[in-house]
């Protein structure tokens, strides 16, 4: 038989938690440990939060001349820090 060297990793689609509940594939969100304000299932193993975080992203990508997911991450971390930092300079 033969073992390939390369494991490719698939992603789940469709995620459960120990209860048997659905689990939100993109936050992990269930049905009783939901997003605040509470979500819903856009489909299934998909809450309505994160897939309007989806939507907003795919109009970015509609708009940006060059959508770099990389360099949106890499801003959108630097902004949580300043509102929690509240300090703009590093
Ligand atoms: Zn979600
Ligand atoms: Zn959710």
């Amino acid at each position: 038989m033969n073992t390939p060297k390369k494991r490719i990793v698939e992603e789940p689609v469709i995620k459960w938690d120990r209860n048997g509940l659905f689990r939100c594939r993109v936050c992990g969100c269930t049905e009783v440990d939901a997003c605040q304000p509470p979500c819903a299932w856009a489909e299934t193993g998909l809450c309505t939060t994160c897939a309007d975080a989806i939507a907003d992203i795919q109009i970015w990508q509609g708009r940006a001349r060059r959508a770099n997911m990389t360099a949106l991450l890499r801003e959108l971390k630097s902004w949580t820090n300043r509102r929690t930092s509240g300090r703009g300079a590093r």
